[in-house]
């Protein structure tokens, strides 16, 4: 296991993603089987370097429950954030870096303060947006974006 996590460690800015977001990536990147069989009921937490697992910070379930709705709501109409992210990437095809880099751009321009952007990016997971592109695959499905990139698929 530590192979792994030291071969991310390599590829990403490990401290600029969000423990959800590190375990997103590192899940993909192990067999399903030896999962099922090792890990289904461990508590992991990815920890950059000089990180203590008591000081991350994250929301429970509950509390996003109560957010989702307005957080998601605020991004769609209150604010641009949703037609700028498309804009981008219609403009500039797959520039995903595999992070919020361009999301957290915009909401800063938007002038969204950190805490303001530790609710919406914890959302955005939750809905299954652990990217840039992924906000836009599978939180805002109806952007352009979006729509292109299901409708090209054949299942
Ligand atoms: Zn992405």
């Amino acid at each position: 296991m530590k192979t792994f996590a030291r071969y991310f460690l390599l590829q990403a800015p490990f401290k600029d993603l969000y423990p959800q977001q590190r375990y997103h990536y590192l899940i993909h990147s192990i067999p399903g089987d030896f999962f099922e069989k090792n890990l289904t009921n461990t508590e992991w937490l990815e920890l950059a370097p000089g990180e203590d697992p008591d000081e991350l910070d994250y929301h429970d379930d509950e509390t996003l429950k109560e957010i989702t709705e307005s957080v998601l709501s605020v991004l769609q109409y209150k604010v641009d954030f949703v037609s700028i992210l498309d804009r981008l990437f219609m403009k500039e095809d797959a520039a995903c870096c595999g992070d919020f880099s361009h999301s957290k751009k915009i909401l800063k321009q938007l002038d969204f303060p950190a805490a303001a952007q530790f609710d919406i990016f914890h959302v955005l997971m939750k809905k299954g947006g652990y990217c840039d592109c992924e906000i836009l695959f599978n939180v805002f499905r109806e952007s352009e974006y979006a729509q292109k990139y299901w409708s090209s698929r054949s299942w």
